[in-house]
């Protein structure tokens, strides 16, 4: 069984590799959409459990798309992690006020990173009770 269910939004290939690498060996299951109009239609099918949001995206930037997100009653509650290069003073709230959950920047502490999923996934659910 996965542990939880991401959706990686990320336009840079040599990142999206390393996230996807980083989620498989993590036993996550994910999805990925390399633009913001694209992460916002996967997210709307997928109902993930947590976004990774790069910033700087093709057709629709991660503080456009972080909007949209934190507007949508049916995906509100979805934390957004914000990852970035943007390592430049006032990122850090450009994101939060876009709506962002958590900011990470790159390249990303794995280890940080790894507890953050686990702080962020929903609880297993138990197994049934058997009399
Ligand atoms: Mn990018």
């Amino acid at each position: 069984m996965p542990k939880g269910r991401l959706l990686i939004v990320e336009d840079n290939l040599d990142n999206l590799t390393l996230l996807q690498d980083v989620l498989r060996a993590l036993d996550y299951e994910f999805r990925i959409a390399k633009d913001g109009e694209a992460g916002l239609s996967v997210a709307r099918d997928y109902v993930p459990d947590v976004i990774l949001m790069d910033m700087s995206l093709p057709k629709m930037d991660g503080w456009t798309a972080t909007r949209h997100l934190k507007a949508d009653p049916a995906l509100k509650h979805v934390p957004v992690i914000a990852i970035t290069a943007h390592a430049m003073r006032g990122d850090r709230e450009r994101a939060l006020e876009a709506g962002c959950d958590f900011y990470m920047t790159k390249p990303l502490n794995l280890r940080e990173f790894a507890q953050k999923l686990k702080d962020l996934m929903p609880p297993p659910v138990p197994p049934p009770v058997t009399s």
